[in-house]
């Protein structure tokens, strides 16, 4: 099967993605993890580290592509950009690290500080990292970002902007990718503003707002975990389709339209009724004319 390519415009397409993992629990074969590059290029960056080898595996088999998986984990990607260190987002790259090659992983500071504190330890796994408990076998090394100011990602022609988020008791992150004049912006788990009492959201939209004004912004990726039925006060920081569509409306009324934006719905949590019951309500709901994305595990998507 051929990689699939969901074009909105005519326009040559700026960036590749390809989901290694897509669900937002339980199924450890299958969780957040999205390498992004520049079209034509094979250095991506690895947005999360859910879910690594066996989304490589599906992608090499599904001949996304034409390496071997090997090859993808350890030349392809150049960099992890960690929005949050809960396991779903980050275990892959626990589990690959024995087998992964020397690379920067990305993120806020307090991210870093839980990974080099509670995961990269020699009582929790090895220390594969250049900071931390002695001794530092120094694989990977740690580069903090600050929010507001646009970082360039080793060994890619990438930039990425990082943007704080609200997710319950946990400052989760939203990596804004820019190529050349193109970008692509990726949240993490998010809560929205309303029930977080957080400003973040509304931040991040306007920071986003003339990008998407100026059809410079290729895609959104952001997460909706729970149908509707979820009650507010059990949402742990998570999005519904019907807050998700209240983001939606305060990005609208700064940018003027998002109608035909490209929309990729990630972090879909199990049992698969409810990933049904998502589906049909953001499909039955979508006043502003998004232009809805369900990704698969190891089927690229061009934007
Ligand atoms: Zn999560
Ligand atoms: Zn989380």
């Amino acid at each position: 099967m051929p990689a699939v390519s969901i074009a909105q415009t005519n326009a040559a397409p700026a960036f590749r993605v390809v989901p290694l993992g897509i669900l937002g629990g339980i199924d450890e074969s299958n969780l957040s993890a999205y390498m992004i590059a520049p079209a034509g290029s094979d250095n991506y960056i690895c947005m999360d580290a859910g879910t690594l080898h066996a989304g490589i595996e599906k992608a090499v088999a599904t001949k996304t592509f034409s390496v071997t998986g090997e090859q993808v984990l350890k030349q392809y990607i150049k960099g992890y950009f960690i929005s949050h260190a809960h396991l779903d987002h980050i275990s892959g790259l626990i589990i690959n690290s024995p087998e992964d090659s020397t690379k920067n992983i990305y993120g806020l500071k307090s991210t870093l500080e839980t990974i080099k504190t509670h995961y990269f330890t020699w009582e929790s796994w090895a220390n594969f990292a250049n900071e931390g408990e002695e001794p530092r076998l120094k694989k990977y090394h740690y580069k903090a970002l600050e929010p507001g100011s646009e970082a360039a990602v080793d060994n890619t022609t990438m930039q990425v902007q990082a943007f704080p988020l609200s997710h319950s008791n946990l400052t989760s992150t939203a990596f804004l990718v820019r190529s050349n004049d193109s970008y692509i912006l990726y949240l993490g788990d998010t809560g929205a503003d309303e029930i977080e009492k957080s400003y973040n959201l509304q931040k991040l939209w306007e920071a986003v707002a003339p990008l998407v004004k100026a059809k410079k912004l290729k895609a959104i990726m952001i997460e909706v975990s729970f149908p509707n039925g979820q009650p507010d006060k059990t949402l742990f920081g998570h999005l519904t389709p019907k807050w998700l569509m209240a983001e939606m409306a305060v990005l609208k009324n700064l940018a003027g339209s998002v109608k035909g934006l490209n929309l990729v719905v990630t972090h879909l949590k199990p049992p698969v009724q409810n990933i049904i019951k998502i589906k049909n309500q953001l499909k039955a709901d979508n006043p502003l004319g998004l232009n809805l994305i369900y990704p698969q595990q190891g089927i690229a998507m061009v934007f």
